[in-house]
């Protein structure tokens, strides 16, 4: 077979050298601890961090910094994984998807926006996602499995490098496919490793984390030291309404989520975002705008509603502009934050909900759905 894994991504030289420890997945002092263990000296995890995350470089050979025998011992012994990028699509408007395959050949897909007014990368957590909200077509995929944090900071590595924003200052949504709070671990590693001062130093400030509610998760989030911004996609504003758009709505009803965003400590000036998907005849009446005011009353909130971006195997439709505008109004008016997510990169499917991968690497459940219906 060449030298080639069995995903057809690896180099020719890295083959039969897989087993050696990957560098991009790990925190500081992890890699200190990682590279004293070998008899380096632990300082070089810094120099080692800036190459990797701040320079966008997974050849040991180009870091010169160090010395030549080090960098021998260190490609010996380690790799430096990355996602490699099997596709990408440029919207109309600028939006940018990318398809990444992992190491063991699964995809999932990145998505750049530009104008938000900053650059945002939008990052996914898991390979699909078990929630099922039922407008949304990651969800369709069910859950192939989570995301390990080299592979979650492996998208910004790769973006950053793809898009020449190494250097560049961007925010990072936590809105691409998966549910984070349900890969708390690796989420969250994710997170302190692109926050590291020696690496990519994205202050949390400029991360945004959006849940469906999975309200212990919000609860340990709650007393993180490395806290990002919190995004609830609320979606409805009836416990029968929302049992029936996302089903993770009858283990964790509005009332526990919004009592869990009450107890949630918030930073001076930051609110809690609420995501509301806006679909014709279901949850925008002028009356769930009001019911939306009411559960929201005393919580320092904003709210994005974000018009569906329709799609076939969706049952829903888009309100129109008149609606979204008046159901606004009626938040405005009450003093409530509003904001209409722009739909960006609906051409490419890069729009929200519009993430899904029909990959050669399908999971077992994927493959049986697929064989069902005839495909
Ligand atoms: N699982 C997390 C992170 C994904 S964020 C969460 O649900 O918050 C993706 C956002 O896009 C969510 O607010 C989701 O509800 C929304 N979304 C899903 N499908 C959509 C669609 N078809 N049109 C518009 N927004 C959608």
């Amino acid at each position: 077979m060449g030298g080639v894994g069995k995903a057809g991504w690896m180099r020719e030289e890295d083959a039969g050298r897989a087993e050696r420890p990957d560098l991009a997945g790990l925190e500081r002092q992890e890699l200190e601890a990682l590279l004293r263990a070998r008899g380096v000296e632990p300082f070089r995890a810094g120099q080692l961090y800036r190459w990797i995350f701040r320079r966008g470089v997974t050849d040991f050979e180009r870091m010169t910094d160090l010395s030549k025998s080090l960098r021998a011992s260190l490609r010996d012994g380690f790799a430096i994984s990355i996602p490699r990028v099997a596709g990408r699509e440029r919207s109309s408007d600028g939006t940018e998807k990318f398809l990444l395959e992992l190491a063991d050949g699964r995809r999932i897909e990145s998505v750049f926006i530009p104008d938000t007014p900053g650059w945002t990368f939008c990052i996914s957590t898991q390979v699909g996602c078990a929630m099922k909200c039922g407008f949304c077509l990651t969800g369709k995929m069910g859950l192939v499995r989570n995301l390990t944090a080299g592979e979650i900071v492996g998208q910004v590595r790769v973006l950053a490098a793809e898009l020449g924003l190494l250097d560049a200052r961007f925010t990072i949504v936590l809105m691409g496919m998966g549910e984070p709070l349900h890969n708390y671990d690796e989420t969250m590693k994710a997170l302190r490793i692109m926050g590291d001062p020696e690496g990519l130093a994205i202050s949390p400030r400029r991360v945004t984390l959006s849940t469906v509610g999975v309200v212990p998760g919000i609860d340990r989030l709650a007393a993180e030291p490395y806290m990002p911004n919190l995004a609830i996609s609320l979606h409805a504003t009836t416990e029968a309404q929302r049992d029936l758009l996302v089903p993770l709505n009858r283990r964790h009803t509005i009332a526990d989520v919004v009592e869990a965003c009450r107890r949630f400590p918030l930073r001076r000036r930051s609110r809690i975002t609420f995501e509301y998907v806006m679909l014709a005849g279901v949850n925008d009446s002028p009356e769930d705008a009001r019911r939306l005011v009411r559960l929201l009353s005393g919580l320092r909130a904003k709210v994005n509603l974000i018009p569906l971006n329709e799609a076939a195997g969706i049952p829903f439709r888009r309100p129109s502009d008149g609606t979204v505008d008046e159901f606004g109004r009626i938040l405005a008016e009450h003093h409530l934050t509003v904001s209409v997510r722009k739909s960006r990169g609906r051409d490419i499917r890069a729009a929200c909900g519009q993430l899904i991968v029909e990959g050669p690497a399908r999971s077992a459940g994927q493959r049986l759905a697929k064989a069902m219906e005839g495909g």
